[in-house]
């Protein structure tokens, strides 16, 4: 499966706290053991309580749309055949207050709407330079059961 935004776009630059959330294939957010805090992007410090015993967690990979919106300039040449594309803040079931940017893939981008319930899916690329392989963390509208 090829990536939503085309595989001649940049991927992520790996760090020791962002590794888990773009290779496990499940929502990884990050928690502090002393006081629960979830917090994402992911840091060496707990941003509530200052502690430093954070440890990562799979959520359920599921969400909800907090934010949308419609690209239509092509911001990157590996772009130009990719737009109209979405680009959601999605907050995370299982992690309050944690939002995540991803795209929203598999429908229409008109057919995104603030409120909707997302699902995790995940693209794999690979490092040219590392050879490492990535999943990407992106989002689907998620069907009503
Ligand atoms: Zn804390």
């Amino acid at each position: 499966m090829s990536r939503h935004l085309g595989d001649e776009f940049v991927l992520p630059t790996l760090t020791p706290n962002n590794t888990p959330y773009f290779t496990s294939g499940s929502i990884q957010i990050q928690f502090c053991e002393d006081c629960g805090h979830a917090q994402h992007p992911p840091d060496d410090i707990c941003y509530a309580c200052q502690g430093t015993k954070l440890v990562f967690a799979p959520c359920p990979g599921t969400g909800r749309i907090e934010s949308a919106a419609i690209v239509h300039h092509p911001s990157h040449p590996a772009l130009k055949s990719q737009v109209p594309y979405v680009i959601a803040i999605v907050s995370v079931d299982g992690a309050p207050g944690c939002n995540v940017q991803g795209n929203v893939v598999g429908c229409p981008p008109e057919a995104v709407e603030i409120g909707q319930k997302v699902r995790a899916v995940f693209e794999g690329a690979r490092e040219k330079a590392s050879g490492r392989e990535l999943l990407i963390p992106q989002w689907e509208l998620a069907r009503e059961a």
